[in-house]
This record gives structure tokens, C-alpha cells and sequence, in this order.
């Protein structure tokens, strides 16, 4: 197997006590050297604050590349620029360019601002105008909800790389086949960037199941019958959701994926784990 490379992704904190946690787990997963540890928008732009914080404290304390992610929802051009700058002039070099869901939550239709980017592929652009930003965005394995098929969301993604994205991060998924089916679909279609599989071991499987039934995620009747009756029991849920996530991994690399980009929700436990098992060890 091929060196393999990791990103972690993290939510900017609201609390103490999750700041106390999200530093930990940067300590932990940081000796890892991912590529990239990326930080979160909260939806409607909510967490403009907390993220900008949090970017600017891993960029200030780490040797990490931080990606911010960045989403046009709500606001306008000026003030999704205005953001660019400043990251740009903090130091973040990096962006994963977002439409974001609508302000109704996930499933209600979406209306771009009158005076903002209308997607993720006039977000890139915009921020390309801005600075030589590394722009990752967002790409859906089993097709975005809001899309009529893959091939147009395919025809997305392609605008998206056309306007100067590097790199997409997929939604997260249960079932390799599709990931893979997909991956070949965009190389078919002429898009030659990396696929980042992105990766999210179980936690809460009702929290999960509700998440994937508003994302278009299919959660496989094998994941259904392992996890329902674990809601309550930690311990064995953590157990198993290693082994799955270690299984799903390990055959996507066999399958000639080196980069995975890790869910962390903020814990390294089942990220590290997955890393180790991924032969990805501390580079003291
Ligand atoms: P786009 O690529 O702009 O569009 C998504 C889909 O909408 C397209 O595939 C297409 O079907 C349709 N569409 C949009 N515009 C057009 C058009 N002009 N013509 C035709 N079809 C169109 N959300 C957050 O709020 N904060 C985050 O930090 C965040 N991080 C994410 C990270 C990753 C890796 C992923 C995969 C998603 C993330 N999201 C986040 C969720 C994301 O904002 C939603 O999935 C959102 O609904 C779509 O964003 P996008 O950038 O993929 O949209």
C-alpha cells in the first residue's frame, strides 16, 4: 500500500468544556501530520465567529494547514469577501468552498442571496479573484438532494473544478460500491482532481440515520442490523463502529483511494484508531 494521507475535520466549538475537547483531540491527531485539518461554517454562515476563532488559533499554535470551510448562503458578495480577506490575511491559505443548505434547513428549496454567489462554483470563482486560495469543495457520492441525477450533479462538480477547485471532499457514505461507481463516473467525465473519500465512523446511529435520510446518504441494511440495538451501549458501539470504519477504509485503499478525510466531530478516539490501522503513525 501507498503512503496514505489523512485530514481531520473539526466544528468550531460552542462551549468550554467542547473547546477543552476539540484541543485535545488537535493534540492527539496533530503528531498524524494530516494534509489538512479543516473547520466547519455553521449552517446559514451562524458560527462566522467561532470558526474564524478556531482557524486562527490552529494557524497561531499548530504547524497544521487549516482549511476553512466557507459557505455564500445568506450573505452577499461583500460580505463572503470580506471573510476571504480576512483568512487570507490571517495566514489560511486554504478553503473549502460551500454553497451551504438553505436557511429553512436541509429539503426546503434553496434561494440564492439577490446580491451573493448563487453556488459553490461562483464561490470559487470569487474566491479565486481574491487570492491563489487552495479551494476544496463538496461532492456527493449518491447525488446532492437537491440534484436531478449524478451525471448533472457530475456537470456541478465539473463547474466547480472548472472555476478553480483542487480538490472535492465527498459526503459521507456507507457502501464502497457507490464511492467507487461515482469516482469513475467523474474520471469518465473528464475530472481529474482527487476524490477525497470523507469518512464518518457511527456515533449515534438514530442521529446518524436522520442526518443520512436529510443528506440523500443510504445507510446499508448490514450497518441497520449492526448498530440498532446499540444506541445504549457505548462501549460495544464504539468497538464496532472501529471495525467498521477500519473495514470500509481498508478496502477503499485496495481499491487505490490515499487520501481519507476523517468526520472527527471533534474526538480523535475512532480517527486515530482508524490512522493507525491505515499504517498512518506519529512523525515525531
Ligand atoms: P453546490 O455544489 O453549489 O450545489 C449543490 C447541488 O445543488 C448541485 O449538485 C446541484 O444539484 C444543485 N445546484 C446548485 N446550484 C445549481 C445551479 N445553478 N444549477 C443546477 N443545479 C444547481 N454546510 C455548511 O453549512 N457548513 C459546512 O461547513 C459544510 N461543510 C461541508 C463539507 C463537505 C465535505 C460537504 C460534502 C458538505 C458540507 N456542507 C456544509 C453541506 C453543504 O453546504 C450542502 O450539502 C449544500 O446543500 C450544498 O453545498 P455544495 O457546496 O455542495 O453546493
Amino acid at each position: 500500500m501507498p503512503p496514505l494521507h489523512v485530514s481531520f475535520e473539526f466544528f468550531p466549538p460552542k462551549t468550554p468544556e467542547m473547546n477543552d475537547r476539540l484541543w485535545r483531540s488537535v493534540e492527539k491527531l496533530a503528531p498524524l501530520a494530516p494534509d489538512f485539518v479543516s473547520v466547519t461554517y455553521g449552517a446559514g454562515g451562524s458560527t462566522r465567529e467561532r470558526t474564524h476563532q478556531t482557524v486562527s488559533r490552529i494557524v497561531g499554535e499548530t504547524d497544521l494547514e487549516v482549511a476553512a470551510h466557507l459557505t455564500c448562503v445568506a450573505a452577499t458578495r461583500a460580505e463572503v469577501d470580506a471573510v476571504l480577506r480576512d483568512y487570507w490575511a490571517a495566514g489560511v491559505k486554504h478553503i473549502v468552498a460551500l454553497r451551504g443548505d438553505p436557511p429553512g434547513g436541509i429539503g426546503e428549496p434553496y434561494a440564492p442571496h439577490p446580491g451573493g454567489y448563487a453556488n459553490a462554483a461562483e464561490l470559487t470563482a470569487g474566491a479565486r479573484e481574491i487570492a491563489p486560495f487552495e479551494i476544496s469543495v463538496g461532492c456527493y457520492p449518491e447525488k446532492h438532494p437537491d440534484s436531478p441525477s449524478v451525471a448533472d450533479d457530475i456537470d456541478m462538480l465539473k463547474r466547480k473544478v472548472d472555476a478553480g477547485a483542487t480538490r472535492a471532499i465527498s459526503q459521507f457514505f456507507y457502501d464502497n460500491e457507490v464511492f467507487l461507481r461515482y469516482r469513475d463516473r467523474v474520471r469518465g467525465a473528464g475530472i481529474d482532481i482527487p476524490i477525497v473519500p470523507g469518512v464518518m465512523p457511527v456515533t449515534s446511529f438514530k442521529g446518524l440515520t436522520r442526518m443520512a435520510g436529510l443528506c440523500g446518504a443510504t445507510i446499508p441494511e448490514r450497518l441497520v442490523r449492526l448498530f440498532q440495538s446499540l444506541d445504549d451501549d457505548p462501549g460495544t458501539r464504539q468497538l464496532v463502529a472501529a471495525t467498521v470504519a477500519a473495514e470500509q477504509c481498508l478496502e477503499l485503499a485496495e481499491n487505490g483511494v490515499e487520501h481519507f478525510h476523517f468526520y472527527t466531530l471533534n474526538r480523535d478516539d475512532l480517527a486515530y484508531a482508524l490512522c493507525h490501522m491505515l499504517g498512518v503513525r506519529p512523525k515525531s
